[in-house]
């Protein structure tokens, strides 16, 4: 059974969702969409603008997973760099992933500009910054790869990323303009209200059960109702369930907790992550933080591998908080919340067909705002028969994640390896 959304910074900020009401009938479609996050809101915001007729299945309500939670800050990129993507994808398609991926961003503002989505959102630029003199040749190397390619990027020396970002504790940082933060949870129910507005079905509180094969067509089921449709796009991210063997096991899904402090005095709030600039380091198990609307200092990590709200499990992200900000250290906690992320062993998201029919997008390994919204969008237009190889986008063959099982059984023992490896980068400088 799942938890309700937890209480958070968004939710307290955020209007009311539009109203989805649960399927109750057996209806059919061109499309439909299972998950109702970033990818399949966008994803059905896109075919129903083409005139496609789609309904949109969600277990909760649109924003649930880890739209609703995650950090808002909106990031260009894959996990890799452009360089990454011709050595894996060749010159051509490397290059328009590298395009595809550095416009995301724009595309957010551009539908947060189109359909008036009120969800706090400022283009006040993305901070990626080092934790240790090591990486910042790292920082360097990606600079230099998107100036190549004309993106607003500049390397910072630790004068400046202090200024801009409040905290001593880094070497430098990447200052990337093309980002910017937002209310996550307020972007999903303005991408749900604008699909709704676009002839689009949303339906909550329906999680699909099962997809078999009807003559031409698929048989989407839920408790209450079907729906048939000559497509299906599934995309549930870190909340797949087994609906469809093998999928869930195809990435790792890890939990990233979050703490919100109380409103930072007006002096603070000119001081940390002023003008609403977000900031993820280069740890590996990395920390992100920025100031949101409300004054409050956001603040996440990688946490228990369960879903908590309990402050007693936000310990460490307590201390991190303390070690990065030491003005806001006693500061009081008003939220703790966590999410699920979903990773993949090669940090690629997984884009492809389970069958002729059934296509699926999912693992953006933390960087899902900016991608997850381009790639909906871009699944929408293969939906609508552009093929999948011609995308801009890592399609592979789904392979379940060799001994998934044992690997997210002994995630804790790898995790405190990384730790360890972080700790003793930081203490080099
Ligand atoms: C705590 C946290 C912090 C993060 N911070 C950032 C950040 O700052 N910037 C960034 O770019 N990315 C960040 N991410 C990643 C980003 O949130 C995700 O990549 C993105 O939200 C993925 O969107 P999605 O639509 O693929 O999946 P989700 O938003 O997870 O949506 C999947 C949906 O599928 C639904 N579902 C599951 N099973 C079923 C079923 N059987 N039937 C119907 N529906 C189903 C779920 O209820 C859920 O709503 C963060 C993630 C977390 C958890």
């Amino acid at each position: 059974m799942n938890r309700p959304l937890p209480d958070s910074p968004y939710t307290e900020r955020a209007s009311p969702g539009p109203e989805t009401p649960v399927l109750a009938q057996s209806v059919k479609a061109d499309v439909c969409v299972v998950g109702g996050g970033f990818t399949g809101l966008s994803a059905a915001l896109k075919l129903s603008e083409d005139g496609v007729d789609t309904v949109l299945l969600e277990a909760m309500e649109p924003g649930y997973g880890a739209s609703g939670r995650n950090g808002g800050q909106i990031i260009p990129g894959f996990k890799h760099d452009p360089e990454g993507m011709i050595q894996r994808f060749g010159a051509e398609k490397g290059e328009a992933m590298a395009a595809f991926a550095g416009n995301a961003p724009n595309l957010v503002f551009d539908l947060i500009d189109r359909y008036k989505i009120d969800c706090d959102a400022v283009r006040s630029g993305w901070l990626q910054a080092g934790h240790g003199p090591s990486v910042l040749p790292l920082l360097e190397s990606r600079v230099r790869q998107w100036r190549e390619r004309g993106a607003p990027i500049e390397l910072l020396g630790p004068a400046d990323t202090e200024r801009l970002s409040g905290s001593r504790f880094y070497s430098g940082a990447l200052l990337d303009r093309r980002g910017g933060t937002l209310n996550p949870l307020a972007y999903a129910r303005g991408l749900a209200a604008a699909a709704l507005s676009q002839g689009a079905r949303l339906h909550g509180n329906s999680p699909v059960t099962a997809i078999e094969r009807k003559g031409p067509a698929w048989l989407v089921t839920t408790p209450k109702g079907t729906v048939e449709a000559d497509r299906v796009l599934i995309v549930t991210n870190a909340y797949t369930g087994d609906f469809w063997p093998g999928l869930a096991r195809s990435i790792v899904p890890v939990y990233s907790y979050q703490v919100a402090t109380e409103p930072l005095t007006p002096n603070l709030q000119a001081t940390i992550l002023p003008n609403r600039i977000g900031l993820s380091d280069t740890k590996r198990m990395l920390n992100y933080c920025r100031q949101d609307a409300g004054g409050r200092l956001l603040v996440g990590g990688r946490g228990y591998p369960q879903e908590s709200t309990d402050p007693a499990d936000f310990e460490a992200i307590g201390e991190a908080l303390a070690r990065i900000f030491p003005a806001v250290a006693d500061m009081r906690l008003t939220y703790c919340w966590s999410g699920k992320v979903a990773l993949t062993l090669d940090h690629w998201p997984h884009i492809g067909e389970v069958a002729p029919g059934i296509s699926v997008a999912f693992g953006f390994n933390g960087r899902g705002v900016a991608m997850a919204t381009a790639t909906g969008r871009c699944m929408a237009e293969h939906l609508q028969g552009g093929l999948l190889e011609s995308l801009p986008l890592p399609v592979r063959p789904f392979r379940p994640v060799p001994g998934h099982g044992l690997l997210t059984r002994f995630l804790s023992a790898a995790i405190g390896i990384k730790r360890l490896q972080d700790w003793w980068e930081v203490r080099q400088s």
